[in-house]
This record gives C-alpha cells, sequence and structure tokens, in this order.
C-alpha cells in the first residue's frame, strides 16, 4: 500500500488513519473493520470482544507500576457518513477513499472522508499498539452506527467495562473540549389527506437557494428551514386566492435544516397567484440573513385533466394549519449556560404518499432536558390526532448533562495547557453525543469528548488538519502518561 501522509508523527497514528480509508465502512457497514479489528488484537494478544453488532472492545493491560491505578475508556465509532459529489464515481460498499493531502489537510477526492471517527479508530489503535509508553488499564471501544442514530453505543452490554472515566475521541474542534450535550428523539407524522379530482391549472412552488445545515449545531443560527417556509407562503397564498393543495415535499433528513421545499398546488388564479408570489418572494428575501441569502421561488405552469387530483378544501386547509403551526427551531434557550439552545426542533422531511392518500413529516426534537423531550412528544401527539393522523416516535437517546466537578476534565485542561500554551474552550453542545448514552447506562462515568480540527464532516468537503492530529495526539500522550 502507498501511503499520502508523511511528516507527522507518530507514524503508526497516520499510518493507521490510511488503513481504515482502504477498508469500506460506511454505517450499517461496518463488519470488515471489526473483523480487522479482531485481528489486529489477536497478533497482539490483546483481550477482545466483539458484539453481534460488529461493537468491538479491546483491553490493554496496565503497564508496570500502573496497575493499582483505575482504568480509562477511550471511544469512537467505527462507521462514517457516506457522501460524494454528484459527478464522482465511488462504491461505499467496495472501494477504499482516495486520500490526498492539500496544505496540511487530508481529504478524500469527490467523498466524504471519514475522519469523523476514523480518527478515533487510528488514535486507539497506535495507544493498543504501544505508541504510549507508560499508562493505566485502558479499554478501546470501537463502536458502530453512530452517524444513523448511535446504535452501537445503545445497544453494548456495558457490564464488560470496568472504567469509570472516558474519553470520547468524536469530537472535530482542538480547541474545544465538549462536557455535556443534548438528548433527542425522532418523530414521523402522518395525516390523511382526501383528494378529489381537480382539473385546474397547476402551479409548481419552489423554494430554493437557503443554506441548511446541522439541525443541532446550526438550529440558533436563524437560517430558515424550507418547509416551514414553504408553509408560510402557502398560507399567505391561500389568503390571498385559495387553492387546491396537490403536494408538498421538502428536505430530505431528519437532522438537516432542509434547503429546499416543492408543492403543487391547483388554482383558478394563476396569474393574480404568480403575481403574490412574486410580491411575498421579495418580502422574505427581505427577513432573511446573509447565509440565505441565495433564496428564490422558482414557479412554473401546467394543465391537469379532469382525473387529476387534488386536496378538497378541508384536506387544503389542515396540512397549511399543520405545517405551519408545528413548531419549529429553537424554543428554549439555557438559563445556566449563556447563548447555549436548550430546546429545539427541526421540521426535516415532509413528504407525500400520493397512493395511501397521506402527507408525512419526520421531525427530530432535541433537549439537555428528558421532560422537554416529552412534552415535544405529547404536542406533536395531540396536534397530529386532531388531524385524525398518527405518529410514531423512535431512536431516542438520552442528554449528558454537564457535572461540574470532573477529575478528567480537570486533567485534559492541563494536559491542553501544557502541550498548546493556552487553554481549551469547554463547552456544551446541541447535538447527540455516545457520551449521553455511555452516561445513561453507566451514572458515575466522568466523560469529556474531543478531537482534532475537521471542517466540512458529513459532505465532501470533509477534511482533517494533520498538524492538529499531531498536537491532538501529544495532548493525549501528556494526558495518559501523566
Ligand atoms: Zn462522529
Amino acid at each position: 500500500m502507498s501511503y499520502v501522509i508523511h511528516g507527522y508523527r507518530p507514524e503508526k497514528l497516520f499510518r493507521y488513519f490510511e488503513d481504515l480509508a482502504a477498508i469500506p465502512h460506511g454505517s450499517g457497514n461496518e463488519s470488515a473493520v471489526a473483523d480487522w479489528l479482531e485481528g489486529f488484537a489477536r497478533e497482539r494478544s490483546l483481550d477482545c470482544v466483539r458484539d453481534e453488532w460488529n461493537n468491538v472492545l479491546i483491553r490493554l493491560p496496565a503497564s508496570e507500576g500502573r496497575e493499582e491505578e483505575p482504568a480509562l475508556l477511550l471511544q469512537g465509532h467505527t462507521d462514517m457518513v457516506c457522501e460524494k459529489n454528484r459527478d464522482t464515481v465511488h462504491d461505499f460498499t467496495k472501494d477504499g477513499l482516495k486520500l490526498a493531502v492539500c496544505d496540511g489537510w487530508l481529504h478524500a477526492e469527490g467523498t466524504t472522508l471519514g475522519g469523523d471517527d476514523g480518527i478515533a479508530v487510528a488514535t486507539m489503535m497506535t495507544i493498543l499498539d504501544g505508541g504510549i509508553a507508560s499508562h493505566p488499564a485502558i479499554e478501546c471501544l470501537f463502536t458502530v452506527a453512530e452517524e444513523t442514530g448511535l446504535i452501537g453505543a445503545g445497544n453494548f452490554d456495558y457490564s464488560l467495562l470496568r472504567a469509570r472515566r472516558m474519553i470520547n475521541l468524536d469530537n472535530e474542534e482542538l480547541g474545544i473540549l465538549i462536557a455535556g450535550c443534548a438528548g433527542g428523539i425522532r418523530s414521523e407524522i402522518s395525516l390523511p389527506i382526501n383528494t378529489v379530482p381537480c382539473a385546474l391549472s397547476r402551479v409548481e412552488i419552489q423554494v430554493k437557494g437557503l443554506c441548511g445545515g446541522h439541525s443541532g449545531g446550526c438550529i440558533h443560527m436563524g437560517r430558515a428551514n424550507a418547509n416551514k417556509l414553504m408553509a408560510r407562503i402557502l398560507l399567505a397564498l391561500h389568503g390571498a386566492h385559495a387553492f387546491r393543495l396537490v403536494s408538498v415535499e421538502g428536505g430530505s433528513k431528519d437532522n438537516a435544516i432542509p434547503r429546499e421545499c416543492r408543492a403543487v398546488i391547483a388554482t383558478d388564479a394563476v396569474e393574480e397567484s404568480l403575481a403574490f408570489l412574486a410580491a411575498y418572494e421579495k418580502t422574505v428575501a427581505a427577513e432573511l440573513g446573509e447565509e440565505d441569502r441565495a433564496f428564490h421561488l422558482e414557479t412554473a405552469v401546467s394543465s391537469a385533466t379532469a382525473t387529476d387530483r387534488a386536496m378538497d378544501t378541508l384536506a387544503t386547509s389542515r396540512m397549511l394549519a399543520f405545517l405551519s403551526s408545528v413548531q419549529d427551531g429553537v424554543m428554549a434557550m439555557s438559563h445556566d449556560v449563556p447563548g447555549l439552545v436548550e430546546y429545539s426542533r427541526n421540521l426535516g422531511v415532509v413528504s407525500m404518499d400520493t397512493e395511501l392518500c397521506r402527507l408525512n413529516c419526520v421531525v427530530s426534537t432535541r433537549s439537555a432536558i428528558e421532560a422537554q423531550i416529552d412534552a415535544s412528544v405529547a404536542q406533536l401527539d395531540a396536534l397530529a390526532s386532531m388531524l385524525g393522523g398518527k405518529t410514531r416516535h423512535h431512536s431516542r437517546y438520552p442528554g449528558w448533562n454537564y457535572e461540574k466537578d470532573s477529575a478528567i476534565r480537570e486533567k485534559y485542561l492541563e494536559s491542553y495547557r501544557r502541550v498548546m500554551g493556552k487553554d481549551v474552550e469547554v463547552t456544551i453542545i446541541h447535538a447527540g453525543l455516545e457520551c449521553g448514552i455511555i452516561k445513561n447506562h453507566l451514572p458515575d462515568m466522568d466523560a469529556i469528548s474531543v478531537g482534532p480540527d475537521m471542517q466540512g464532516i458529513h459532505s465532501p468537503d470533509e477534511r482533517m488538519d494533520l498538524a492538529s492530529c499531531e498536537k491532538f495526539w501529544q495532548i493525549l500522550v501528556s494526558e495518559i502518561e501523566g
């Protein structure tokens, strides 16, 4: 194998990263990596447990003289998000990534890099391979399917762990230490719609050009949600020139703020509607932030025949009422931590099932407080049942409450200062982390989440700063040896 990373230390760490990149390891496809890890442990006579989910736990005994110290857990996920550019030919189930270094940043050509969380895998392997001379007993936990709902961490048998202090290696900023995170749930809402034959002209309306972003990390940035914006525009138009809704569809992921939404209406006031939309587009554009400046509406008119269908007037008003009133965005800010979002929702996906005559929505709720998640569930249930709909809530994961006293955090602050000559910033994030699940199983676990600098994760623009990986390694050495 020919390697592309040169000149960074420890060499082993970067070799392991490149070896991992050669093995396909998208979420749900982690068995080859689990095989590889098992073989790695066997060759080094390390104790290894692999479960039916392909989570792998490898234990490293303490070095001489440190047997009495409490064990330390290191943890990260083996799966990666598989995204590629439209013109890139790549099969994530078969092909290895094509790595390249540009100005000190590592990326994969045309695809996601999997620095999230390949760096954790490579770091743990380097440590298990004797990379740090003096250390307490170390448990390395490699989990699966983090990116698709923290599934590996959710199903692991935590009675296998001895450690009660842990370092999660799934953070993408060297200068930031995460010390708490939100929990969340996914809600699917399915509403019945009655359709009738309708030969009125069709107007297709598309909301385009919005910035979007992660529904946890970006929810406080004031970026417009395409589904909510469409609902508002349709409701305003309906007030001026009543129409029948034919369809509305927007967004593709519950955890991404939707950037585009498409609706089709049936109307006998085509020209008036187009004029209204052109004016309303300007009203909305004037309100939006700089990041959403590419916002615009695209419209197209077509004809329909007597057999084409549209929602009846009741279904139209119900769907408009639902979409425009279901709460979205920041719902509460933390009283304790300035600037931290405590409770939020994202109406991530709206889709139509024309065969079953239903409008389906997916909402992601996040909160640091379990009772708020319960409240969100109850509210969505109430709203759906009023419209004769059904809900299904799933993939709930617990939050991780910030602990005032944390020995591992204090120690990392010192190690960081020693290596970097400045302080690391301690923060709490409004997104899910495996630490939340682990702490839910082992409440006395003292945890932090750290990592090197990465940008553009979950997109083909993902890149990882190699010099920061080197620094990150030095901090961990200082943390574990000291
Ligand atoms: Zn990750």
